[in-house]
């Protein structure tokens, strides 16, 4: 019996890869703009670090990781999420002593033991960026008008921004305190996991899939009501900055995020084409986050997305690599002779493609035709003899005869 894959991890087949390919090289290009640069940091940590950052009492500490004792007894963890080792990496190198302001993108697997279903698996991929540094709300605008900009760039009208803040260790604990209040009111209509969660992250209520609990905090307090003047001033500041930039968005005050780690500016991207899956993307401010890892006393902003689910909202369109040129051969003499064109050609850029089977004719162009390859060029005993071949363009069946030399060829092929 053949070796199966691991359950929830996905293989990315040709067909499909192209779609990542660009979805990768958007944010590149994207984020390089606005002056970010990557960092690439192991996908393994010390357990420690996550249990520290992402917090003991959420989902991904309690249930999700993939964690194991190596052969050396230490505990490590398949990263969950990109914010904490990147950080930990920022706070080991001392990166804020080369600039004042760090801008720092990733892209990788990371890896949660959940229930996989469409959009939700357990290899799954991020691209995200960090900003650490910077206290001032223009940089959370900046943020989230980039990664708009990203979403703009590849075409997609969905997903649409939301954003909210949470407030900081100042305003959080106040607004904690009314929301358990007002819990413990509806206790007997919550479920099993919102009741136990009261105590540890009553926060978590809001964002319960469940239905009951989404009936029973319909009318809980809102975190907004209850920011610090701090917190206020900073969350109408981005508001404003997403305003006059012409920034679409919305405030959904009961946005939480499974992480907690945040502060003040929390945002999703979501989008109603994903069933149950509609966060694209999500992020937010982490001020303590940074001093919490034993690292300087300095504020942090960023967001993850899910590369899976930006693919999904692309599928449809068909990415597939085509060639610019099948060249099928008839007879060992022409085989070589294709072969020579076909390097020179790749040599200059050209995609091409050949038979190395010496299949017949006929199969050669059922391939030809398969691949979609644009042109096609036969080689025979005239075409040999001659020197001369006929370029035959797919698409109209208009042919040429050219020289079996790269660099006419070369030139008939990048004029159309
Ligand atoms: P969800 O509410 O869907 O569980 P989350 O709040 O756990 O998402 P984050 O930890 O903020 O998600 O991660 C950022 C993004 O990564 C999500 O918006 C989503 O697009 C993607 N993501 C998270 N978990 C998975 C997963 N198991 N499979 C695929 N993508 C995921
Ligand atoms: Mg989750």
């Amino acid at each position: 019996m053949a070796i199966t894959g691991i359950k929830g991890f996905n293989d990315i087949l040709p067909g499909e890869v192209e779609k990542w390919q660009r979805i990768e090289a958007t944010a590149r290009r994207v984020f390089e703009i606005y002056g970010f640069s990557e960092i690439r940091v192991p996908i393994m940590e010390k357990t420690e670090l996550f249990s520290r950052s992402i917090g003991d009492a959420t989902d991904i500490v309690e249930k999700e990781m993939y964690s194991f004792t190596d052969k050396g007894e230490n505990r490590v963890t398949l990263r969950p999420e990109g914010t904490a080792g990147v950080m930990r990496s920022f706070i080991e190198q001392k990166l804020h002593v080369l600039d004042p302001v760090t801008k720092l993108y990733y892209m990788g697997p990371m890896f949660r033991y959940e229930r996989p279903q469409k959009g939700r698996y357990r290899q799954f991929h991020q691209i995200g960026a960090e900003v650490v540094g910077v206290t001032n709300p223009r940089i959370d605008a900046q943020v989230l008008i980039m990664l708009c900009h990203f979403f703009q760039e590849l075409g997609l009208t969905e997903p649409t921004l939301q954003i909210n803040s949470l407030g900081c260790p100042e305003c959080r604990p106040l607004y904690r305190a009314a929301l358990k209040e007002y819990l413990e009111q509806r206790r007997e209509e919550l479920c099993d996991d919102c009741r136990r969660r009261m105590e540890t992250n009553p926060l978590r209520a809001l964002d319960c899939k469940v239905p009951g609990c989404g009936v029973a905090t319909k009318d809980a307090p809102s975190v907004l009501d209850h920011l610090c003047q701090g917190c206020d001033d900073h969350f109408a500041a981005v508001r404003r900055h997403l305003d006059v930039t012409k920034t679409p968005y919305s405030v959904n005050h009961r946005m939480v995020r499974g992480l907690d780690y945040y502060t003040r500016t929390t945002f999703e991207l979501v989008t109603g084409l994903l069933g149950s899956q509609s966060a694209v993307a999500a992020g937010g401010r982490y001020d303590g986050l940074i001093e919490e890892l034993g690292g300087p006393k300095l504020p942090g902003i960023g967001f993850a997305m899910g590369v899976e689910r930006v693919a999904l909202l692309l599928s449809g369109e068909g990415f597939a690599r085509v060639p610019d040129l099948f060249i099928a051969a008839h007879g060992e003499a022409a085989g070589d002779e294709a072969f020579r064109l076909m390097t020179l050609l790749q040599g200059e850029g050209f995609r091409v493609e050949l038979d190395y089977e010496g299949k017949s004719l006929k199969s050669q162009m059922r391939r030809a035709d398969k691949l979609g390859a644009r042109f096609t060029l036969i080689i025979g005993e005239d075409e040999l003899a001659t020197g001369q071949g006929m370029l035959k363009a797919m698409a109209d069946g208009s042919q040429v005869a050219l020289p079996l030399a790269a660099s006419p060829l070369a030139a008939a092929l990048s004029c159309s």
